[in-house]
């Protein structure tokens, strides 16, 4: 894995989460996205390097929905660039992490993603990303 891409924030209602990071971070998102068949509307601030993804649910059975009834707002997961993320879903498996997608699907943000189950990974939820 090549570094941290970014780290998804799951918030009740996107608009007040960008007016409110963008107090935080001092500049606007520059992106958002909606990814329809994960239920989701997300968008995008860049700090330097790294990036935050501010993730809303489209619907009440989104996985965003659930995860705040369940916990509330806030750290929903990290994820990691990789180069070739069939590859490191091999490996992964092969060290015997759970993969909630074995296969690759279509993320926001022109990316491919996977996830890997929580429970593997000491409560969070790592999302593997590679460049589309
Ligand atoms: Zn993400």
């Amino acid at each position: 894995m090549k570094k941290i891409e970014h780290i998804g924030i799951a918030v009740k209602d996107l608009e007040a989460a960008n007016a409110t990071y963008k107090a935080v971070l001092g500049s606007e998102h520059y992106k958002t996205e909606t990814v329809e068949s994960e239920g989701v509307s997300t968008s995008f601030f860049k700090i330097g390097e790294s990036k935050i993804e501010l993730l809303a649910a489209t619907n009440p059975e989104s996985p965003i929905a659930k995860f705040i009834e369940k916990r509330g707002e806030g750290i929903h997961h990290m994820a990691f660039a990789v180069d070739d993320i069939k590859a490191e879903i091999a490996r992964l498996e092969k060290e015997g992490f759970k993969l909630i997608n074995t296969e690759p699907k279509a993320g926001a943000d022109n990316k491919l993603v996977a996830f890997m189950h929580p429970k593997s990974s000491h409560g969070v939820l790592v999302e593997l990303c590679q460049e589309k």
